[in-house]
């Protein structure tokens, strides 16, 4: 029998053109973030290949991947460039995976297969006042006359200002008095005002925008999910989000030790000498570069174990978020540590401003923060831990993990 989550042939296809591709916009995607512009001629590149619907069904255009394979793509993405990898994870894991989950058949149909042939996806719950603590959005949802009325903002919406689909997730209340939060798939027009443009100090070619919602007009038919669950909705979209975002941020931190291996292996002179105690004539002892690179490759390695096991565990329809928490926080952290102290270890170069390394260490704090800073997922995982101490042992079985864990 085929494990479901065993890589398919033609998956296999798919990440190595995808890899060539990636190789391909290098230089491409390099000037873009050195000019701040957003990547659209990599954006279109690879639409033939259908990265812009990894994750949606053949029917909707997509690809089909599983978890396990998309997290594997996406690390190529990161290991490439981390902008049009934040830009890849967030219009899949976001905005189009909302729409295929939780969305009315109607949705799927229209917005799916526009999102699969790279019309931009957009996903706007942060507000001024409300990041970590989602719950506190202010922007409003007002049904009148078969259509919802939206008003209030957005802020740190990334593809904010070049997305042709957008979810937005805003405060409702039912006639019964019932408050909450719903969400909702929009387009660019009247009603939405594209505002500040973020200067950032990573991640320059990746979009992120101020939305303004001024009395924008929607169909009831453009809610996603039933009224007042777009809280739960979201978090559910984090929580499988987190396990696509790690893939992202183990693509940072292998392509920063390709890179550094690469330089030093053409670097004529010995880097900084760090000799231990065992270091004799006929043993030349162990060197700081060699330290810090095989640590962060054995890091590597566990952390990427971790988030494929939340993969396969999502892929099996099994409690995951625990596992995609523990990826996320390994994976995120890793990727600022790894880019840390490889740009330490080469020098003074890597104080200037077109050092790819340096790039690679402002681009990489994003992945401490979006989708669940690092001190979100610790208690996250605290709480789990609290209440389910035996989360602390081995998976029973790795692949076969159904008694604790977090949500589905
Ligand atoms: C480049 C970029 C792209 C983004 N893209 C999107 C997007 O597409 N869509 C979207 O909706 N949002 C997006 N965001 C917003 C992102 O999700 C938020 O920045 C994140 O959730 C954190 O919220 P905050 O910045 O308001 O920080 P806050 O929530 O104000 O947190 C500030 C600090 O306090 C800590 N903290 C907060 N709560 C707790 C707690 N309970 N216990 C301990 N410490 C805590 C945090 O870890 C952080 O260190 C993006 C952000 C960035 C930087």
């Amino acid at each position: 029998m085929q494990n479901e989550t065993m890589k398919k042939p033609e998956t296999k296809n798919f990440i190595v053109k995808l890899k060539n591709a990636l190789e391909n916009q290098r230089p491409y995607l390099d000037q873009c973030s050195q000019k701040e512009v957003f990547p659209w001629e990599a954006v279109k590149a690879l639409i033939p290949l259908g990265a812009w619907g990894m994750i949606y069904p053949k029917e909707y255009n997509g690809l089909g991947l599983s978890h396990y394979e998309y997290v594997q793509a996406l690390e190529e993405f990161g290991r490439v460039d981390p902008s049009l990898a934040l830009t890849a994870e967030s219009h899949n894991s976001l905005c189009g995976h909302t729409i295929l989950q939780f969305g009315s058949e109607e949705l799927r149909a229209k917005y799916l297969p526009l999102l699969a042939k790279g019309t931009m996806g957009a996903w706007a719950l942060t507000e001024a006042e409300a990041g970590s603590d989602a719950k506190s959005i202010r922007t409003t949802a007002q049904l009148k006359d078969n259509h919802w009325i939206l008003n209030g903002s957005k802020t740190f919406t990334t593809q904010g200002s070049v997305a042709g689909v957008y979810v937005i997730f805003a405060v409702t209340a039912l006639p019964n008095g019932e408050k909450g939060i719903s969400a909702f798939a929009a387009e660019p027009g009247p009603g939405i005002e594209i505002g500040k443009k973020e200067i950032k100090m990573g991640l320059r070619a990746s979009d992120t925008a101020q939305l303004y919602l001024n009395n924008l007009k929607l169909p009831q038919e453009n809610l996603i999910g039933a009224p007042n669950q777009g809280f739960s909705i979201a978090m559910k979209i984090l929580d499988a989000g987190r396990v696509a975002i790690s893939g992202v941020a183990l693509g940072v931190t292998r392509g920063a030790l390709e890179w550094t291996i690469n330089k030093i292996k053409n670097k004529k002179q010995e880097t900084r000498s760090l000799r231990t105690r065992w270091a004799g004539k006929d043993n030349p002892g162990l060197k700081a570069e060699q330290k810090i690179i095989a640590h962060l490759t054995a890091r590597l390695h566990a952390a990427r174990l971790v988030a494929l096991h939340a993969a396969r565990l999502f892929d099996q329809k099994k409690r995951y978020a625990f596992y995609g928490c523990l990826a996320k926080l390994l994976s995120g952290e890793l990727a600022m540590q790894a880019t840390t102290q490889l740009l330490d270890l080469i020098g003074e170069e890597g104080g200037r401003i077109d050092c790819h390394a340096a790039k690679l260490f402002r681009d990489s704090k994003l992945y401490e923060i979006g989708e669940g800073t690092s001190e979100v997922q610790a208690l996250v995982i605290s709480r789990y831990l609290f209440s389910n101490p035996e989360l602390l042992l081995k998976p029973p079985n790795l692949y076969d993990f159904n008694e604790v864990g977090g949500n589905k």
